[in-house]
């Protein structure tokens, strides 16, 4: 029996803490204990059982959560993994790894100190007087909860708030008078959800009318039925009992079966009609999973080229074979019809994980698939962390998407940690993309990865033509800033005649960008950021789209009070606003973060636009995404090259991307698809390629510009923040940190700052930034380890600073 465990818990320390064990406690490597820490209970994952004596003094475990490990040895070594890679701490990224929240109950209780009792009794002494009407508000409430607990032994926050209505500063107050004591009560919640059901066992003898119904209805559904679908039959409940009593049926406790989403199944049934590269990509996928060893695969397949079939069948596969398969999507790709074609096709064998889960739902998922009742596994990015076994197969679809690298702690890229999980695994992982990463084409260029490609649309539908409009021209032919050109107006109004449909993508929502008085010529910045405000003409507000802070539509200059304030530039809103003034005719719908709330809208409007009820959809990059809709034979940029303008080395593969997705979406159908493409950057380089529907010269082009810059994939970076809602701490940290990274002058390491963040001021925090380069992935990692050692030696607090490990924003 071991003395002491070694417990990972979740807070911004790089160490696992030493708890001892009671005697009659048995944790497990890997399984949850709850301890207590600082002022508080906190749950944690145990990393080590042994008997080293710490030299101070330890604690012990109050209890035990998991009599057996949540995390098997293989998520253990991936949790390591990352927290060494992505410099996080363990217990941070266990907590990411496990979605468990749910069955842990925050609490907190308070009890009378006999300081308080004092104070009480004093209080009395001094007759009524002392309480009387003299006595701020404040002591009055403080006597009321003394009065309260007086009486009482350590009771809930609730209670004491809800008897006494008095704030948590006054208890805080309190506290701190050591007039009453905080604990913390938080409990673990009965994990594992049950349900009572009913089973069939020996009838023998008569049975009346109601107990014939219910018997009949339990063989008839094979013996078992939850209980409580037993009382909607017109019996009485007292039935059940009877039989029960005369044996003829028993009672289980059975774990909690997933309810079924109640969608209905889309009538089309997948086509596993492959044609050759289809059918190659399969084979050649199927022939590594067989091997039963690592390998990567990149499927690069253009857009229309049935890349989904593959996936699919391929899982078919491995679930025919009696093991586990994970399917990364990117956050808006999991609409609830794609649930319904999974839920079609793997029937419960699927476990369907997206961020519209509750934290229950979620961990009740979990358990499913840890259970192994679910070995299909699709998700968004944490389902990277699926507990299933003998996992064969790891798919990431659209690898390029960036809401798989979580941007919080702990910092982790999901196609990165898959790679690294099937390797784990001796599984078999597969990036999917039209327009794959830089990073992941690297790879398959210098054969880490094999390369799969899908050359041809299905059908060999053609790719659109591409025209490119110079907006520069169009200005000084027109005379003034045009938002839709004269040829896109001309296109959009011969596919309205001809009945056809037409996408047009601005990739920025609301109504104006920016608001500017031309007195002073200051635009109205959101208080919380350096960044200026958009107004929504609509909700008749002014937003920020970095904090969500919102105010009042300005009638004068905040600055100067004048009342030429203007409002600029063009969003998604205007723009439809604008479509709807050119043709007053068509049907037109809008596809952003304010007409989509969830996954259910934007698949409403997809479904419209499908179903001929819609004759033109604006959106922001929203209408890019993976969707297949036939009628599209138009797709008019208006705006989508804003980002060549910032300072960020991806700007260029960003756009590309961006073009060639929307581009993708025309001529999905019988007719020839086309694309206007409108843009301030006629000829650069990364419009020019989308144009081509040249993949391999962007890369090519690409690759040399970051050779030249050494940026990734010619080397590792990370992004260092230091932040503080006081300039002056934040220029000071900087400082320090600056003066450390030039003594400290590492071969092989460029380290590019302190410089202002391109966004000063976000969230209320002043932002400095280091971006840190190195061509050894080894010598990175070593430099900002010892980096947050001195930080830590400097007293800058850890939670001030972000280090972002291949970091893909740099704003
Ligand atoms: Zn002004
Ligand atoms: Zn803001």
């Amino acid at each position: 029996m071991s003395e002491f465990c070694d417990v990972a818990l979740p807070v911004p320390l790089d160490i696992v803490f030493t708890y001892g064990i009671p005697e009659e406690m048995q944790p497990v490597i890997g399984g949850r204990v709850l301890v207590p820490f600082r002022q508080q209970r906190m749950s944690g994952v145990v990393t080590d059982l042994h008997e080293r004596k710490p030299k101070v003094q330890t604690k012990n475990l109050i209890r035990v959560l998991d009599p057996a490990p949540v995390l098997d040895e293989q998520l253990i070594r991936l949790g390591r993994w990352i927290a060494d890679y992505y410099l996080a701490p363990i217990g941070e990224v266990f907590r990411t790894m496990l979605p468990l929240g749910a069955e842990f109950k925050r609490a907190i209780g308070y009890r009378i100190t006999e300081e308080g009792q004092l104070a009480l009794h004093l209080a009395g002494m001094s007759g009524s007087s002392a309480r009387s009407q003299k006595t701020p508000e404040d002591q009055l409430a403080e006597f009321r909860v003394l009065d309260y607990l007086a009486e009482r032994d350590m009771t809930r926050e609730e209670s004491v708030r809800t008897a006494t209505r008095v704030s948590k500063t006054i208890l805080n107050g309190m506290v701190r008078k050591k007039w009453i004591i905080r604990e913390d009560l938080s409990e673990a919640r009965d994990a594992a959800r049950t349900v009572k059901v009913a089973v069939l066992k020996s009838v023998e003898g008569q049975l009346n009318a109601n107990q014939q119904t219910l018997i009949d209805t339990l063989a008839a559904a094979g013996g078992k039925v939850p209980v409580e679908a037993l009382q909607s039959l017109e019996v009485p409940r007292s039935t059940l009992a009877t039989l029960v009593k005369r044996g003829a049926v028993g009672m289980l406790d059975e774990p909690a079966e997933f309810t079924m989403s109640k969608l209905k199944a889309r009538p089309h049934l997948f086509d596993f009609q492959f044609n050759s590269a289809q059918q190659a990509a399969l084979k050649n996928i199927q022939e590594h999973v067989d091997a039963g060893k690592f390998a990567g695969m990149l499927l690069h397949g253009i857009t229309g080229s049935g890349k989904t079939a593959i996936y699919l069948a391929a899982m078919r596969a491995v679930l025919e074979a009696g093991r586990s398969a994970i399917l990364l999507v990117p956050e808006i790709g999991l609409t609830p019809a794609v649930a319904a074609d999974l839920h079609q096709l793997f029937g419960e064998e699927v476990a369907i994980l997206h961020s519209g889960l509750s934290d229950k739902e979620r961990a009740e998922q979990w358990h499913r698939i840890k259970r192994g009742d679910a070995r299909m596994v699709v998700g968004t990015r944490s389902a990277v962390f699926a507990p299933v076994s003998d996992l064969a197969l790891v798919i990431v679809d659209e690898e390029q998407d960036p809401s798989y690298k979580q941007e919080e702690m702990p910092r982790y890229h999901a196609r990165d940690v898959a790679v690294m999980r099937a390797k784990m695994a001796n599984a078999v992982v597969v990036l999917g993309s039209a327009t794959p990463s830089l990073e992941s084409y690297f790879n398959a260029k210098k054969n880490k990865y094999a390369l799969l490609e899908l050359p041809d649309r299905v059908e060999k539908r053609p790719l659109p033509e591409v025209e490119i409009i110079d907006m520069r021209q169009e200005f000084q032919e027109t005379g003034s800033e045009q938002v839709i050109s004269r040829k896109l107006a001309e296109e959009i109004k011969e596919r309205l005649e001809r009945k056809e449909q037409v996408m047009v993508l601005l990739n920025r929502r609301g109504y104006s960008p920016v608001v500017l008085c031309r007195a002073c010529g200051k635009t109205l910045e959101c208080k919380n950021c350096a960044i200026a405000m958009t107004h929504h003409k609509r909700s008749h507000r002014m937003e920020c789209h970095y904090c969500g802070y919102t105010a009042p539509v300005p009638k004068a200059c905040i600055h100067c009070g004048s009342e030429y304030v203007y409002f600029l530039g063009t969003g998604s809103e205007k723009l439809e606003e604008l479509l709807h003034g050119m043709f007053p005719q068509a049907r037109i719908g809008r596809l952003d973060r304010d007409t989509v709330r969830g996954r259910e809208d934007f698949e409403r409007a997809l479904n419209a636009l499908d179903e001929g009820e819609l004759d033109l959809l604006v959106g922001t990059q929203m209408i890019a995404k993976g969707h297949d809709i036939h009628g599209v034979t138009l797709v008019g940029v208006v705006g989508a090259d804003m980002a060549l303008g910032f300072p960020d080395f991806r700007a260029a593969e960003r756009t590309f991307q961006l073009l060639t997705q929307v581009a993708g979406r025309a001529g999905r159908g019988q007719t020839p698809g086309k694309v206007v493409l409108q843009t301030y950057f006629p000829d650069h380089y990364a419009v020019q390629y989308a144009a081509q529907h040249d993949f391999a010269g962007f890369y090519d082009k690409e690759l040399r510009f970051r050779s030249w810059m050494h940026y990734p994939p010619y080397s590792a970076l990370a992004n260092v923040l230091v932040r503080s809602n006081k300039l002056d701490e934040a220029l000071r940290w900087s400082g320090i940190l600056g003066k450390w990274f030039e003594k400290t002058r590492h071969e092989g390491i460029r380290v590019l700052g302190p410089a202002v963040a391109p966004i000063l001021r976000l969230k209320q925090d002043y932002r400095y930034h280091f971006v840190v380069k190195s061509a050894s992935r080894s010598k990175l990692n070593g430099l900002l380890r010892s980096m947050l050692a001195y930080a830590a030696e400097q007293k800058i607090p850890r939670t001030q600073m972000i280090v972002d490990v291949d970091a893909i924003w740099l704003m």
